[in-house]
């Protein structure tokens, strides 16, 4: 009987310490599975020129919505630079044109979930138009194939702010800056908005925001006959959006 316990003891440890190593050894080959996922899921491609043609205006925004999701639910997708680069060299493709402020909190390729080759970024305090931003754009359009422009604010902007509490900028030596907020200013004139018009009226400052960013869209169809007859043909969209720095969310102001 003594020897029988014995027996089974040993076999029982025998077979303890054998699956331990099993275990053991099942974890390098987890690991590297895991690694050749995330590998896998790595983008090394970029925009082709028939992939850029087979989009609708309609179907890059929704697209666009996609990546705003995963970056707001801190998703992003994993890129190769180094790849994208080197294909790059043949060409660009680009899907869209977003004309941003360029508040260093709105890093706008990631607040798109998008890379090397996907769009064309102008950038100027405010997210006002001027002949060489709307130049630019009928270059992504008209020339290059992006088949969407999107003028984005955001909340909290610094630029649409001065403007609302009306801060001398020339008095402070910056006449640069006074002409552009001169450029903000109609949108804060065309709020109409009860109560207090200033930049503590968070209400106030949001809608002036949005309003800026509508009034840019439509001085870019003015500015641009060419730009405006595409759109009426349906090949490109010119819209606004506004992105809340605090949830990460791009809120399209067409829906
Ligand atoms: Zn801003």
């Amino acid at each position: 009987m003594r020897k029988l316990f014995l027996a089974l003891t040993t076999l029982f440890t025998v077979i303890l310490f054998t699956s331990c190593g099993e275990t053991k050894k099942q974890e390098p080959a987890t690991q590297n599975t895991q690694k050749e996922l995330i590998e896998e899921n790595v983008v090394e491609s970029i925009l082709t020129a028939e992939e850029q043609a087979e989009m609708t205006p309609q179907e890059i925004i929704g697209r666009l919505k996609k990546g705003n999701e995963n970056f707001m639910n801190n998703n992003l997708t994993q890129r190769d630079h180094s790849a994208q680069r080197r294909k790059a060299m043949i060409g660009q493709f680009p899907k869209a044109i977003v004309l941003s402020c360029v508040d260093s909190r709105v890093p706008v390729e990631d607040v798109f979930d998008l890379g090397i080759g996907d769009i064309f970024v102008a950038r100027v305090a405010g997210n006002i138009e001027n002949e060489d931003i709307v130049g630019s754009m009928e270059f992504a359009t008209a020339v290059a194939g992006s088949k969407l422009v999107i003028v984005m604010g955001h909340t909290a902007c610094g630029a649409v702010k001065s403007t609302i509490d009306k801060v001398d900028a020339e008095a402070l030596g910056m006449r640069s800056l006074a002409n552009l907020m001169d450029e903000i200013e109609p949108a804060v004139v065309e709020t109409a908005l009860e109560g207090e018009r200033s930049s503590k009226n968070t209400t106030f400052t949001n809608s002036v925001i949005t309003n800026n960013a509508m009034r840019t869209v439509k001085n870019i169809r003015e500015a641009s006959p060419t730009m405006a007859k595409m759109e009426d043909e349906g090949k490109i969209m010119i819209i606004s959006a506004v992105y809340d720095m605090e949830s990460g969310e791009v809120k399209f102001n067409n829906d």
